[in-house]
């Protein structure tokens, strides 16, 4: 099937990747021409575990092309994907200018029917206004014998599993009232939904409203075991304790109930902001999302709180290891990322970092360019040299069992700050480690 998409984000080039792994004709159009010239040269601009192989081979086979020439891109798909980036505007809302100049070239260039899909996370709405646009500009052009339908179906992959992710996908929410539209979308998806049925029908409404509604639960439980963790260390109880209690009840279950320094990242932020909008916009006080977000950015300041307790306020000239600046693992992206936050505020106090990421340095690098009080550090261990203590700010894997006497020893004061739980309080008591983590008091 020939198909086209809009936007090489995360979404839409892992999405265009394995939809031509499986035999689909794939163009994939984007406005950053740096993005479009690199990937025709096979550099992949995100890391993504199974990205870089898979784009390669389908390059290669002809399967997948990129490029920037939107009109011969509208004209080859029978279904035009729209996966453009839809930030946060100044007030919080949805900015949906991208959304809409896809909307505006394809009601300019479309010369045969088409089935528009919005992967995008897009305000409940947003696909009639797409419609809207695509109609008023066929009749500018006096084309409006050209058929076209807008269909729904947002995006559930996670970044760090995204191939993964869109090759078994949970389930494929479809929102659209015409037939002719979910048999076409049936045929696409096909290849993914063969053991089992994983295709949702809904109403185009419906199907926009369950991204944020998803997004949205999923915020509500990091925040919520957030409040626990600050509960449980008021109270003298230890949260990883509370975690495995309440989690062994299927009916809350053990994912998703990590307590740590909040949630970054590009979609629960901006979802969560998007979504109170929304509610105001129909007069409505979402008071539950409104809490969520207050949290989450407390949250994010709960690491840097505990070392300037620790330090009594004295931070100037401190020297801090940082193990983890990506939002999470598997990913080099820091949109969001409570790294930042932490960094950020450890430089207004006069504190100098030592960072180390698997994958997130160059990142780093774009973000805050080159300044005295940051040095990107090659491994883990050379992050650790001189410090005054070691900051853990993402739970990748590489962090889990690291050398212990390794880590006093490089130290300058063997004290840890660990925002995500990683090591169990006794071990660390044990090597001689002063250990403070997140909702647990540190062990005698
Ligand atoms: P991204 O910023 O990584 O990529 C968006 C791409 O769209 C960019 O390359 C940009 O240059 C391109 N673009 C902008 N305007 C364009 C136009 N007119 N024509 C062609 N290309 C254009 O964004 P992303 O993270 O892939 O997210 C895309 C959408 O999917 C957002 O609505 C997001 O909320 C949603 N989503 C993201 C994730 C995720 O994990 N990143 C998961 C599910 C859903």
């Amino acid at each position: 099937m020939n198909l086209t998409v809009f936007g090489i984000g995360y979404v839409g080039l892992v999405q265009a990747a394995v939809l031509a792994e499986v035999g689909h004709d794939v163009v994939c159009v984007d406005i950053d021409a740096d993005k479009v010239k690199r990937l025709n040269q096979g550099i992949i601009p995100i890391y993504e575990p199974g990205l870089e192989g898979l784009v390669r081979e389908n390059h290669a086979a002809g399967r997948i092309r990129f490029t920037m020439d939107a009109a011969a891109a509208v004209k080859h798909g029978r279904i035009l994907m729209s996966a453009v980036g839809t930030p946060p505007g100044d007030d919080g809302s949805a900015d949906l200018q991208y959304v809409l100049a896809v909307a505006e070239i394809i009601g300019r260039e479309m010369d045969g029917p088409k089935i528009v899909v919005s992967k995008s996370t897009v305000p409940v709405g947003t696909c009639d206004r797409i419609a809207s646009r695509i109609a008023e500009i066929l009749k500018e052009r006096a084309r409006e014998d050209l058929a076209f339908d807008v269909v729904s179906n947002p995006e559930f992959l996670k970044e760090g599993s995204a191939v993964a992710d869109c090759m078994k996908p949970d389930r494929i929410i479809v929102g659209t009232s015409s037939q002719e539209a979910e048999k076409v979308i049936r045929e696409l998806y096909a290849p993914f939904n063969r053991n089992h049925e994983r295709m949702i029908v809904m109403d185009v409404r419906s199907a926009e409203f369950t991204k944020y509604a998803a997004n949205c639960m999923l915020a509500t439980k990091i925040s919520f075991m957030n409040e626990m963790s600050s509960l449980a260390e008021r109270l003298d109880a230890d949260v990883e304790e509370v975690r495995r209690g309440i989690g062994s009840d299927p009916r809350i279950g053990y994912d998703f109930i990590y307590p740590g320094l909040g949630y970054g990242g590009s979609c629960f932020p901006k979802d969560v902001r998007a979504l109170i909008k929304t509610a105001e916009g129909v007069s409505f006080d979402a008071r539950m999302l409104k809490a969520v977000e207050e949290r989450n950015n407390e949250q994010k300041s709960v690491l840097f709180d505990k070392v300037n307790r620790y330090f009594k306020g004295d931070l100037e000239g401190k020297t801090f290891a940082l193990w983890g600046l990506a939002f999470k693992p598997n990913t080099d992206d820091m949109r969001e990322a409570p790294s930042r936050v932490l960094m950020e505020a450890l430089w207004q106090a006069g504190a100098a970092v030592q960072a180390f990421d698997p994958e997130a340095m160059q990142e780093c690098q774009n973000i805050y360019g080159q300044r005295d009080d940051l040095l990107l550090c090659g491994t883990k261990e050379a992050a650790l040299r001189g410090a005054d203590a070691l900051l853990i700010a993402t739970e990748w894997k590489v962090f889990r069992a690291p050398s212990f006497d390794m880590m006093r020893e490089a130290l300058k004061t063997p004290v840890v700050f660990d925002g995500r739980n990683l090591y169990d309080p006794k071990i660390m008591a044990r090597y001689g480690l002063e250990y403070h983590s997140i909702g647990r008091k540190a062990a005698a």
